[in-house]
C-alpha cells in the first residue's frame, strides 16, 4: 500500500500534477536526493520538465541506468578487435554501434568493410546465423533483465537447432547488486531511488527489498509517464516525512509483486551471475551473466579464445563519474565542447537514454 491509500485526505493518485507537486512542496521537510536509475526515467524526467517543477530542496540524480552506457571500455573494445578474426559478422543493436572504442567504433570498422549488423532483437541475430553458415556470427548482447530472457530463449533455440555457427558476447547486467553498491558508496548521498518499472515487471518486489530493510533507502517502483514519476516522487518525499523506508510499487498497472516468473526461468535455465564490470563502477560481484557450462558453447570468447582488455576509457570523459553519481554531465570539462550527439567521446553521449545526451538536448544551460 502506497502513502496516497494511506493519506487520502493529503494525496490521492487520481489528482492532477499540480496537486502531486503541492503535496511534495507541502511535505518536504529537509533537502533530500533521489536517484533514478534508470536511462528512461531520466530521459522522460527532462522531456517533461519535472526538474524545474520540484522543489529548490529535493535533487534528482541519474544512476547507471543505461545498458549501452555501463558497458565497459574493455568490453567494447573486446568486440571491436573481435571483427580483426576471420569471417566474423557481428550482430548488435543500435547505440552500440556508435559507442567509441580504442580503436574506433563498430560503426567505423563497418565503413572500413567488416560485417556489422544492426538488429532489433536476439532472434534476429540468430537468424543471420541460419542464414549465413559460412560465417560466424557473434552475437553483442547488452542490457539488464529485460533483455536478457531473450538472450536465453535465443541460446535455447540455437541449441535445440543444433546452430554452430553462432556465439554471443554476454554483457548482460543485473540491477540490484549495483544498487547495492550505489547505497555503499561513502561519496554518494541517496535519500531514495526511484525504481525502474520495466526491469521490476521481470524482477518483482523482492530483488529491491533489502534497500529498504537493510539499508533504510526508502524506494517506490516507477512507470514512465511524468505522472508515474511526479507520484514516485512523492512517494518518496512522504516516506521521510512518515520518518519510514519502504518499498512501494506506484506501477501496478504493470508490475507484479512476483515479477515474471516466465523471463526469471528462462535466465535462470540459461544462466549463472558472475562479477562484472561496469563503465565508471569496476567489478561488481554476481552482477552479470554467464552462460551455464551446457551452453558454454555459445560463450565467443571460449569459442575465439579472447578475454576482455584491461579498459582504456577516452581521454577527458568522466562518463564513469556520471554513471556513478558523483556529478552532473555539466561537470564534465568535454560537455558541448569536444563531446556532442554528433561527435560524442563517450557513451553517455551516444545512448539515446544516456545522461549527457539528455542534458544536451533538454538542460545544456545547467
Ligand atoms: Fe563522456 Fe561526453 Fe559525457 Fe563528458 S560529456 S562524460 S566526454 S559522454
Amino acid at each position: 500500500m502506497s502513502p496516497f491509500d494511506r493519506e487520502p485526505g493529503q494525496i490521492k493518485a487520481s489528482y492532477t500534477a499540480h496537486h502531486v507537486i503541492e503535496a511534495i512542496g507541502q511535505r518536504l521537510t529537509k533537502p533530500l536526493t533521489f536517484m533514478e536509475v534508470c536511462g528512461t526515467h531520466t530521459v522522460s524526467i527532462f522531456r517533461s520538465g519535472i526538474r524545474s517543477v520540484l522543489p529548490p530542496d529535493l535533487s534528482l540524480i541519474s544512476g547507471p541506468g543505461c545498458p549501452v552506457c555501463v558497458t565497459d571500455q574493455g568490453e567494447i573494445d573486446c568486440a571491436i578487435n573481435l571483427l580483426d578474426m576471420p569471417d566474423i559478422t557481428m550482430a548488435t543493436y543500435g547505440d552500440m554501434l556508435r559507442v567509441p572504442g580504442t580503436r574506433g567504433s563498430l560503426s567505423e570498422r563497418k565503413s572500413e568493410g567488416k560485417d556489422v549488423r544492426l538488429i532489433t532483437s536476439a532472434a534476429q541475430a540468430l537468424s543471420i546465423a541460419e542464414d549465413n553458415p559460412e560465417r560466424e556470427i557473434v552475437f553483442l548482447a547488452v542490457g539488464f533483465e529485460t533483455t536478457a530472457p531473450a538472450t536465453a530463449a535465443t541460446i535455447l533455440e540455437a541449441a535445440e537447432k543444433n546452430i554452430t555457427n553462432f556465439s554471443i558476447l554476454v554483457y548482460h547486467k543485473q540491477t540490484p547488486p549495483v544498487l547495492e553498491q550505489l547505497v555503499k558508496d561513502p561519496d554518494l548521498k541517496i535519500n531514495g531511488f526511484i525504481l525502474p518499472g520495466h526491469v521490476s515487471v521481470i524482477l518483482g518486489h523482492k530483488a529491491y527489498r533489502f534497500l529498504a530493510d537493510h539499508y533504510g533507502v526508502p524506494c517506490a517502483i516507477a512507470g514512465f509517464e511524468p505522472m508515474d514519476i511526479l507520484l514516485a516522487i512523492a512517494d518518496l518525499v512522504f516516506q521521510h516525512s512518515n520518518g519510514e523506508s519502504a518499498l512501494h510499487s506506484l506501477y501496478p498497472r504493470a508490475v507484479r509483486p512476483e515479477g515474471n516468473q516466465k523471463a526469471l526461468d528462462l535466465i535462470s535455465k540459461v544462466f549463472t551471475p558472475c562479477s562484472a564490470r561496469w563503465r565508471g563502477l569496476g567489478l561488481i560481484p554476481s552482477s552479470g551473466y554467464a552462460l551455464k557450462e551446457e551452453f558454454a558453447a555459445f560463450d565467443a570468447l571460449l569459442r575465439f579464445g579472447i578475454t576482455i582488455p584491461t579498459p582504456k576509457p577516452p581521454a577527458g570523459c568522466c562518463c564513469g563519474d556520471v554513471l556513478a553519481g558523483h556529478i552532473t554531465p555539466l561537470k564534465c570539462p568535454l560537455f558541448a565542447a569536444a563531446c556532442t550527439p554528433m561527435t560524442p567521446v563517450g557513451p553517455c553521449m551516444v545512448s539515446s537514454e544516456g545522461s549527457c545526451s539528455a542534458y544536451y538536448k533538454y538542460n545544456r544551460g545547467g
